[in-house]
Formats: structure tokens, C-alpha cells, sequence
């Protein structure tokens, strides 16, 4: 299969760790996996050629590609642009263009970086969860919204609203991934308080007929985000909405302690993604070749597993990620006392010579 993969460096540490991902895919192509691609500007970059943070010739790219791998966006010198201008808009807007509803977040804590959390070692080390968050629908959206007067005094209101066909198609991620993972699957609300809730509980439930081999369980969201911090190994697949998977999705990656290591996907209804590092374009480091590329190398994995179902090939990435952090490479972000100290380029050359 030859797949069209549209390229986003973007800004930053974006062109170096996208440079070692693009490498990693180059040594595994072949046994059914062929690709091109092809390279156009998002974000700050975008804005210095072209004006704006997501031009005309980068959308169409990103249309006619069969995904979208993205390194990061943003810096210092666009923060004082106008909010339309800033490289961040870039994202929104590819993101709402191409309809991405399903973001896909793992948290994996690799068993020597057990020190990097902030938890004990033994809650932690081998953790392997999944979020996975609606990211189009919910409070971030509904209507009406806004802030009125009432009574002599200002009110902000937001509303939370799901359609059925909502939490349906969301629910379907879910329990595919839990199929490709442990077949767990927890679904979180918070049916005690919220109607809107109750109706996903609902829908997850009646989903769940079509996937008899996925075990579902529910809980609240504030019991969630106790158990993520308590025993987050218990978890295998988590879904969730849009407001509470923001929550949860972000500290569900502090638990493993680094940032440099974890791979994020935003799906459509026909699985074409968008696959990025969950990570920012961090300025203090750019250009220096000292960015950990990891977490890219490992979104191009996913890349392989979710849109082109190419298990072998992801596996095949992730476990070269593996034999290279049991054999001691580190990059800055990572370094202990006693491991091997690694730039972007080295840690790139060690993973494709552990392929
Ligand atoms: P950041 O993630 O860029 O950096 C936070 C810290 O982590 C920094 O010290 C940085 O050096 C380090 N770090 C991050 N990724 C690393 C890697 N791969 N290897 C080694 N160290 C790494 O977050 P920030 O500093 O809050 O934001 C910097 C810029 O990135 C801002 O302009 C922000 O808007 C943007 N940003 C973009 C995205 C995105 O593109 N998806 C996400 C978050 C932030």
C-alpha cells in the first residue's frame, strides 16, 4: 500500500524531531507499507511566508493526504500577533476542517524513565493507558453561551449538549481501540448530576452489544480522576468527553513524568488522522539538536496502527523505542545519572539501528 502522508514540521523543534520520524518511517517501509511525502508550512512559519498560520496550499494538502503527521507550532516571537494571526489558530483550523472528533492520547510510563513521574515507581512503571476524548461537541461548543446581565449582575452561562450520533461515533473509536489493546474499556460522566451524561452512559451502553469481547465499566469523573492518581494501572482504554477528557488526558500524561515521549491522534469517521507529539515546539531548545524525537517516531506509529492498520509495522517501531531505552539512550529531557546522554539525531540513528 502506498500512502500519502501530509507533513507539518511547523516551528520550533518541529523540523528536527519530524526529520528523525520521517527516517524511522523511511527504514520501515516495505512487507506492504510504501509511502510519499509531502512537506507544507502550519503555524508560525506559515505566518512569516504566507500571512497566515494555515495557507490555502497547506489545506489542500491536508485534504487530498491519507494523514497528517505534525511536529509542533507556536513561539515567542507570534505571541504578540492577533489572536487570528497566532500559529495555535493553525491547529484549531486544521483540526475543525478536516473534522478530527477523536483524539487518541496513550500514556505509556516505559519501565526504566519510572524515576521521571512524580508518583511512586511501583504505582507507575509499566503503565499503559489510553484516553480517548471527543474533542468537537460538548460545553466547548453548545449554544447559547456567553455572559448577560441579570438582576444587576453579570452570568456567564455555557451549555453542555451531546447528540446521540455524538457519543455513538466516539464510542465506536473506543471500543475499536480496546479491541487493538486489552479489550477494557471505562467510560467516564457524571450521570449523578449531568442529564446530558446520563444519555452518554446510555448510548455507551447500548454500544457495547456490538462488542461483546470489550469488557465496559463506568465511573465518575471526579472518582477518575482520583483512581488515575491512585492506581492508574487498573485502566486500559478510558473515553470520554470533550471537557473531561481535557482534564483527564493532561494528567494522565503527568504520570509518566515525560513529556518528550508521548504520541497523540486525532481520528475522523474514517479514521484519516492527524498525529502530532503532545508536546509544544519548545523554543529553549530549538535548533540546538537536542529535542528527545521520540514522541514523534512513536505518533508515527500510531500512524501506521490506526489509519493504515499496520500492526506489525507499529509494533515493530514501538518496540525498537523500547530496546533503546532499556539500552541506556537518553536525550536531555530524560537523562538519569548513569545513562547515555543522546542528541535528536543520535537517539533517531539508535532506534532505527534497533528496528
Ligand atoms: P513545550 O511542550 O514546548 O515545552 C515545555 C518544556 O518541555 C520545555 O522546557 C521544553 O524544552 C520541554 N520539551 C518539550 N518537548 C520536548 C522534547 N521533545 N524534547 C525535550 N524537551 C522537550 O511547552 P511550552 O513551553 O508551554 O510552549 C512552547 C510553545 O509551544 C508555545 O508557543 C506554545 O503555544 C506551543 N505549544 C504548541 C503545541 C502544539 O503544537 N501542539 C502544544 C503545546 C504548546
Amino acid at each position: 500500500m502506498t500512502i500519502k502522508i501530509c507533513v507539518l514540521p511547523g516551528d520550533g523543534i518541529g523540523p528536527e524531531i519530524m526529520e528523525q520520524a520521517l527516517r524511522v518511517l523511511e527504514a520501515v517501509r516495505g512487507d506492504g507499507f510504501d509511502f510519499v511525502a509531502e512537506t507544507a508550512l502550519i503555524g508560525g512559519c506559515a505566518v512569516d511566508a504566507t500571512g497566515t498560520p494555515y495557507p490555502e496550499a497547506t489545506s489542500k494538502l491536508a485534504k487530498d493526504a491519507d494523514a497528517i503527521l505534525l511536529g509542533a507550532v507556536g513561539g515567542p516571537q507570534w505571541d504578540s500577533l492577533p489572536r487570528e494571526q497566532r500559529p495555535e489558530r493553525g491547529l484549531l483550523a486544521i483540526r475543525k476542517e478536516l473534522n478530527l472528533f477523536a483524539n487518541l492520547r496513550p500514556a505509556i510510563l516505559y519501565p526504566e524513565l519510572a524515576n521521571a513521574s512524580t508518583l511512586k515507581p511501583e504505582v507507575v512503571s509499566g503503565l499503559d493507558i489510553l484516553i480517548v476524548r471527543e474533542l468537537t461537541g460538548d460545553i466547548y461548543f453548545g449554544q447559547p453561551r456567553g455572559i448577560r446581565e441579570e438582576n444587576g449582575e453579570r452570568v456567564g452561562f455555557n451549555t453542555m449538549v451531546y447528540a446521540e450520533s455524538e457519543i455513538r461515533r466516539i464510542g465506536k473509536v473506543a471500543f475499536e481501540a480496546a479491541r487493538k489493546r486489552g479489550k477494557k474499556l471505562c467510560s467516564v460522566d457524571k450521570m449523578n448530576v449531568l442529564e446530558c451524561t446520563q444519555l452518554w452512559r446510555d448510548v455507551m451502553i447500548e454500544l457495547s452489544a456490538d462488542y461483546p469481547d470489550v469488557e465496559l465499566s463506568h465511573m465518575l469523573v471526579d472518582n477518575a480522576a482520583m483512581q488515575l492518581v491512585r492506581a492508574p494501572k487498573q485502566f486500559d482504554v478510558m473515553v470520554t468527553g470533550n471537557m473531561f477528557g481535557d482534564i483527564l488526558s493532561d494528567e494522565a500524561s503527568m504520570l509518566t513524568g515525560s513529556i518528550g515521549m508521548l504520541p497523540s491522534a486525532s481520528l475522523d469517521a474514517n479514521n484519516k488522522g492527524l498525529y502530532e507529539p503532545s508536546h509544544g515546539s519548545a523554543p529553549d531548545i530549538a535548533g540546538k539538536g537536542l529535542a528527545n524525537p521520540l514522541a514523534t517516531i512513536l505518533s508515527a506509529a500510531m500512524m501506521l496502527r490506526y489509519t493504515f492498520n499496520l500492526e506489525a509495522h507499529a509494533a515493530r517501531i514501538e518496540t525498537a523505542v523500547k530496546k533503546v531505552l532499556a539500552a541506556g539512550y537518553r536525550t536531555g529531557d530524560i537523562y538519569e545519572a548513569g545513562t547515555r546522554r543522546v542528541g535528536t539525531k543520535e537517539m533517531g540513528d539508535a532506534v532505527i539501528a534497533s528496528l
